[in-house]
């Protein structure tokens, strides 16, 4: 498979390429030449094919010729240690994204990312410097997937104070190779942070960079499997029934009529967008998908451009669904390199939700169903409501992709709901201390740190 920036359509470069450097030299984005299409057999036994199955059918076209078989297999069943499970909940599913080890779905695409790096740099010397801006979940995610990985050192950059502290002990409690920054900014700061950094031609000469962001499409691309593992099971009457590590504290009665061979709609909780964009890329290779829902905070820059076809990009807002409070979300640009307006318009449906009915809807549901919602889930259990309450949802059925885990918010949520189950590895990460450096959100505070660190 080849690649191409979103700024530039003439050039291609494989898919090493495209993940080693993360942001194209043109400041774009990679995106495939062209979205594979699964094989038909694939796409009749998504319901009830493994998910390291559907991950092998889902990768290996946006990689072959550069990883073989064997060697993508082993990177799937180590990325893919965990499930994604459809649990229903009153009168939707909850597609559970958060089974692994930093309870959030980042998960997914980090620990593959970490895997295919180092495989892909296999015959290298130099070491490799990641940089990743987080709005609270990436870091852990991308510091954990590369904990210890040899020959690769990854710098995290979080803005001070706007995330949770377990969020914090997961970025900079792990030490090693991985250090953490605290940005006195906002995400967007150690967005444009990392974005400089990585134009910087001089920096370059010096030691070899890269990204982790959802930017990179190694993220993005392992991301489309638990759409077509979701999507698969919904459309064939299928779910998965409550196991250890379901957050819910009784079981109630449930509500779902029959579904098998109905239209399915997913909601996505969103910010940057990347999730959204592998979902996207799912439905086009031909998961079985209707339609998505964009979920977002007040953070509304996206559910705005679908509405009035505008597209303003701002300055974020503090919410406490922290993860999504993105103002200028990256993946914009790599959406709008496949899908005109109109597309946009006819396969997604834009809403917001503000703190408030977040805080309602974890409440309510905790209640009803026992069902502990984290913030970013609420936002899109809520955002369900309320184009239902449009009619605006088809007829069908419908999931919500529960992004992370309650306990990795239990500030938030238990005011609210009472405590959430503590699931092991985040109880594990509490433990930890952590070693961080406040730098002010200047470029060439970050690229000093960069040389001293080399
Ligand atoms: C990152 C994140 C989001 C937003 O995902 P994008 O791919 O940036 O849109 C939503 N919820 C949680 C818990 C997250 O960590």
């Amino acid at each position: 498979m080849q690649y191409y920036s979103t700024r530039n359509k003439n050039e291609f470069v494989n898919f090493a390429s495209a993940a080693l450097c993360g942001l194209a030299p043109d400041g774009g984005l990679y995106v495939p030449q062209e979205i594979p299409v699964y094989p038909a057999h694939v796409r009749s036994s998504f319901g009830t094919m493994d998910f390291r199955d559907i991950a092998f059918e889902t990768i290996k076209p946006y990689v072959k010729d550069e990883i073989n078989d064997s060697a993508l297999s082993d990177i799937i069943q180590s990325s893919f240690a965990f499930n994604a499970p459809v649990v229903p909940v009153m009168d939707r599913f909850c597609v559970e994204l958060f089974h692994g080890p930093t309870a959030a779905f980042k998960d997914f695409g980090a620990r593959f990312m970490a895997r295919a790096f180092s495989y892909l740099r296999r015959s290298e010397d130099r070491p490799l410097r990641i940089l990743v801006a987080t709005s609270g979940d990436t870091g852990g995610a991308v510091a954990d997937g590369f904990f210890g990985v040899p020959g690769i050192f990854v710098t995290v950059l979080y803005p001070k104070g706007r995330v949770t502290p377990l969020q914090e002990k997961q970025i900079a409690g792990l030490g090693k190779n991985i250090s953490a920054l605290a940005v006195e900014g906002s995400f967007d700061d150690c967005q444009r942070l990392v974005k400089s950094a990585l134009a910087d031609n001089e920096l370059k000469k010096q030691m070899s960079l890269s990204s982790a962001n959802s930017i990179n499409i190694s993220r993005l691309i392992p991301q489309a499997v638990y759409y077509a593992s979701a999507a698969g099971k919904m459309h064939s009457g299928l779910n998965d029934p409550d196991g250890d590590a379901t957050p819910r504290k009784k079981k109630l009665e449930q509500s779902i009529k029959s579904y098998a061979g109905m239209p399915v709609t997913l909601c996505v909780p969103s910010g940057n967008f990347g999730n959204l964009t592998a979902g996207l890329y799912a439905m086009k290779m031909g998961a079985p998908i209707h339609q998505f829902i964009a979920a977002t905070n007040i953070n509304k820059t996206v559910p705005d451009f679908l509405e009035s076809g505008e597209y303003n990009p701002r300055f974020s807002q503090a919410t406490i669904s922290n993860a999504m409070d993105v103002g200028a979300p990256s993946n914009f640009e790599r959406m709008s390199a496949h899908f005109s307006l109109d597309e946009m318009r006819r396969i997604i449906l834009g809403v917001y939700v503000n703190d408030m009915e977040t805080q309602e809807t974890i409440i309510h549901i905790a209640e009803k169903s026992g069902y502990f919602l984290d913030p970013h889930s609420a936002v899109g259990w809520k955002g369900v409501d309320k184009l239902t309450a449009e009619n605006k949802i088809k007829e069908g059925v419908t999931g919500i992709l529960n992004t992370a885990h309650p306990a990795k918010f239990m500030e938030v949520v238990k005011p609210l709901a009472g405590p959430p189950p503590v699931p092991e590895a985040l109880a594990r990460a509490m433990e930890r201390t952590v070693n961080t450096k406040i730098i002010p959100a200047d470029i060439s505070v970050l690229i000093d740190f960069l040389k001293e660190h080399n």
